[in-house]
């Protein structure tokens, strides 16, 4: 099976968009969003959540030696995704209520204008492929829970055992400890209680000919309810590209971001002109705004975790919390944590 956006997608993509740019509306060019003439970078960028040094380094290599860029950010991703010890994604996340690790992913691969999605993936380690199966080889955009596992298998994806020995403890010391009217004894006070986890990889990158792409995967919240689906695979909220502008995507509280559509959001920010850490602040403004009472503190503060990342077309890049954070990028040079923009001091 192969692993790579085929070359014929990509010219496929590339000779479209040419004859589209003669032929206009035909082909659909020209109905779509607003034209933006950007300057294109000249060098290999890549910006990702905290967690994703590795895969910033990763994918700025692989751009290097020329690989598409959604195959560079996807190999980037899967690092996180095989790493038993990073518990919010792929192998070794942790898992729903009843013990089980449900995925999520999505990507967009600029030059072609496609995307693929999978949600409530269960027993595949690397989401994120899959997401990009869908992309390449359906007309459709998003599976989920069974129907995206066998079309997994049916690729040759091997189905496994996702829970490690160290998501099942913190899961059952979550069971033990979820309430005092129910039928689990609770551990003792001095056992070390797990708190509800969040943590996902959301990776953007550009080209040197300014060719942009995005990917987000996830185990989601843990604890989560059976079949709940976050942000992560949602196009618009988990991640977003648009190959005239830039790229976005977010980790986070994702029912907060699906409101806002908000990778979808912090690009139309940078296309009205905004830099990606402007946009990306820009955005978490928006989601205060139509944020619930019940999830703000009396100053008005989120009382949860919401990050987005962003490069533009130009090659520049940024990130925006609430809070201080760091996140991860790779400059065209070196791969680096860098301290994300952010809106209040500290947490509420
Ligand atoms: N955004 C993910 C979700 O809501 C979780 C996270 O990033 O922490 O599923």
């Amino acid at each position: 099976m192969s692993d790579t956006l085929s070359r014929r997608e990509f010219l496929g993509a590339a000779s479209g968009l040419a004859a589209g740019a003669v032929l206009g509306p035909e082909l659909g060019v020209g109905r779509g969003a607003p034209a933006v003439h950007i300057q294109a970078a000249s060098k290999n960028v890549a910006v990702a959540s905290g967690n994703g040094l590795r895969a910033v380094q990763r994918a700025g290599e692989l751009m290097a030696q020329g690989v598409d860029t959604l195959d560079a950010a996807i190999e980037g991703v899967k690092i996180q995704e095989l790493d038993p010890n990073d518990a919010s994604v792929g192998y070794g996340g942790f898992p729903n209520e009843e013990g089980v690790v449900q995925l999520d992913a999505s990507c967009m691969h600029g030059p072609s204008r496609r995307a693929g999605a999978v949600g409530a993936l269960e027993g595949i380690k690397t989401p994120s492929v899959v997401a990009k199966y869908v992309l390449l080889y359906t007309d459709h955009i998003m599976l989920v829970g069974e129907g995206a596992k066998r079309f997994a298998l049916s690729y040759g994806f091997k189905e496994e055992n996702l829970l490690t020995d160290r998501a099942r403890e913190a899961w059952l010391h979550w069971r033990a400890n979820r309430g005092s009217r129910d039928d689990w004894l609770d551990v003792p006070r001095d056992e070390r209680l797990t708190i509800r986890e969040q943590g996902t990889i959301n990776c953007n990158v550009v080209n040197s000919r300014g060719e942009l792409s995005s990917v987000t995967t996830t185990s989601g919240l843990s604890w989560k309810i059976p079949g709940r689906v976050g942000d992560s695979p949602i196009i618009g909220a988990g991640q977003y590209t648009d190959n005239d502008v830039g790229a976005a995507g977010s980790t986070g509280r994702g029912e907060a971001n699906i409101k806002v559509c908000g990778a979808f959001l912090t690009v139309e920010f940078m296309r009205r002109g905004m830099k990606p850490t402007d946009a990306a602040l820009e955005t978490l403004r928006r989601v205060i705004a139509t944020s619930e009472p019940r999830l703000l503190d009396e100053q008005g503060r989120p009382t949860f975790g919401l990050t987005f990342y962003a490069v533009n077309k130009k090659g520049e890049f940024g990130a925006a919390a609430f809070t201080p954070r760091r996140y991860a990028a790779f400059d065209g040079e070196t791969a680096a944590h860098h301290d994300a923009a952010y809106l209040f001091e500290r947490e509420p």
